[in-house]
């Protein structure tokens, strides 16, 4: 397979190829990671934004014995977004637990004591995870909005307590930063990353009365299943107020996805 090919977008431009472009491949989680290196300080005149690409690109080529760039987003102190291994391709981000993921690493060292996240950068993190959210009907909670630092070096997942307690210690990375939106524990991301993720939706899709076919989620949890009528499994839930995007209907069911087949029960939307 030839190797990825790099384009850097202005959020602009990347929520225009994003919206535009039909994905195939079913995305049931997002991964936040920062790259630790290359850090704020890489990024110079001479060193732009477009070497670093090819120069991470080369490391998880030579070093890692990976493909090709391991993840599908690269986003720079700047606010632009790099798009690297496509979105259609399996990343290399969380050993273990890149299924259905999409990898976004966040150029910079977020450890306490190294980068200062730039405003830009902070919208654009936001901005990113908000974007893919409505893309692939995800919502900014902890099972689809994730950090590198919450999974082990199998793929699993620690225990919500492990990591709010600070007691995973050097059984993983700090990824993305010990001072990643407040800190890198699940309570954190509860309190500093994901809300303002949900806020960035809401601007981002308009009221849901404007819009036509989309709706809210009024059970406690929703099934999605991947096809109309409960004899097709569970492919994940979704909780209350989550909004949704109805783009068919059939025999009392709602396909609430463009791209897979995610279907729910539409006496439980409203
Ligand atoms: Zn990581």
């Amino acid at each position: 397979m030839p190797l990825a090919q790099f384009s850097i977008y202005s959020p602009q431009d990347f929520q225009k190829y994003i919206l535009n472009t039909s994905f195939t491949r079913q995305i049931t989680m997002i991964q936040n990671h920062h790259t630790w290196e290359p850090d704020y300080r890489s990024i110079t005149a001479a060193n732009g934004e477009m070497y670093w690409l090819e120069a991470m690109r080369s490391f998880h080529i030579h070093n890692n014995g990976w493909s090709d760039i391991g993840q599908n987003i690269t986003s720079f102190p700047s606010g632009n977004i790099g798009l690297c291994r496509p979105i259609d391709i399996t990343p290399a981000g969380i050993f273990g637990a890149n299924k259905g993921a999409i990898c976004i690493e966040n150029l910079g060292n977020f450890d306490a004591g190294h980068d200062i996240m730039t405003q830009a950068h902070k919208d654009t993190i936001v901005f990113v995870n908000a974007l893919l959210c409505i893309k692939f009907n995800l919502s900014p909670v902890k099972e689809q909005v994730v950090y590198h630092h919450w999974f082990d070096k199998t793929g699993k997942r620690f225990s919500d307590d492990k990591v709010n307690n600070n007691l995973v210690g050097d059984e993983q990375k700090t990824c993305p930063g010990i001072a990643f939106f407040g800190t890198n524990t699940i309570a954190s991301a509860e309190i500093n990353f994901f809300p303002s993720i949900k806020n960035k939706i809401g601007q981002l899709s308009g009221s849901p009365l404007q819009s036509p076919g989309l709706k809210i989620v009024k059970a406690d949890v929703l099934n999605v299943r991947s096809g109309p009528g409960t004899s097709f499994p569970v492919l994940r839930t979704i909780t209350r107020n989550t909004q949704v995007r109805v783009f068919t209907t059939l025999d009392g069911w709602s396909k609430i996805s463009n791209t897979a087949d995610d279907w729910v029960y539409s006496a439980l939307l409203t």
